[in-house]
């Protein structure tokens, strides 16, 4: 009788574990569970549909973001089958989210927030900051394409912001770093105001995320007006090196 009950209990825990092994992680944001299908191996192979594009608002993209980062902070990141995706996105995009970044070879923008083919738009310059192409970038991503969410992304140790910082003369350097160099004049500080003070660079980094969001509200009408009407969420976000966590500034 003993034996009977211990293989009754032993059999009742592994269709417990199984059970377990097919349910969504706990972690997991919504629209994963939505799309997670069984048949390639758990991964996922749908794109984002217009539909469910026009049913975001700007709130649950940046909570989507939140959950994929720390899904790749804790080595998590959603297994998609790409060609799969590839091929679903052939002929239309309907991104939830622009993201500026800066050009880092560290942060791959689609990884730190764990997002696949055709989720989100990726422009990328030295130093995140902003100028016309770049606007006109994050104007054809909200305002043609749908998107919800525009995020600029600086980050910790930043060679840009240290260049800036060091007023560094080089080519072409010189005059992109013109569009970093006023932030840093202006921040009210008082200490080594060198690339090898951290906290000065830091202040820097962060700065250059606010001055480059107050940038997006003025020299855009369009995305200005948009995000008046809560069509759309401006933020900002800093990459901490150390963690691969983001610090939102929503
Ligand atoms: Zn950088």
């Amino acid at each position: 009788m003993k034996t009977i009950k211990f293989i009754l209990t032993g059999a009742f825990s592994i269709c417990v574990l199984l059970a377990s092994c097919t349910q969504p992680k706990s972690d997991a944001n919504s629209e994963k569970k939505e799309v997670q299908k069984d048949t390639l191996q758990g991964t996922i192979e749908d794109v984002l549909t217009k539909e469910e594009q026009a049913a975001l608002t700007p709130d649950e993209v940046i909570q989507s973001f939140k959950e994929g980062n720390q899904r790749f902070i804790n080595n998590d990141l959603t297994a998609r089958n790409h060609s799969e995706q590839v091929r679903k996105s052939t002929y239309a995009q309907f991104p939830k989210a622009i993201v500026l970044s800066c050009v880092d070879s560290r942060i791959p923008v689609e990884d730190v927030l764990d997002r696949g083919i055709g989720d989100i738009f990726v422009a990328r310059v030295a130093g995140n900051f902003i100028n016309e192409d770049i606007l006109g970038s994050m104007e054809f991503a909200c305002k043609v394409s749908g998107s919800k969410l525009i995020m600029v992304l600086g980050h910790e140790h930043c060679g840009a912001i240290k260049a800036a910082v060091d007023d560094v003369k080089l080519g072409n350097i010189t005059p992109m770093l013109t569009n970093i160099r006023p932030v840093v004049e202006a921040i009210d500080y008082k200490g080594d105001r060198s690339s090898g003070n951290d906290e000065f660079v830091q202040m820097a980094c962060e700065q250059n995320v606010i001055a480059a969001i107050n940038d997006i509200r003025k020299e855009s009408p369009i995305l200005n007006v948009m995000e008046t009407n809560g069509e759309i969420k401006i933020i900002g976000g800093v990459y901490d090196m150390d963690t691969g966590k983001i610090e939102f500034m929503d």
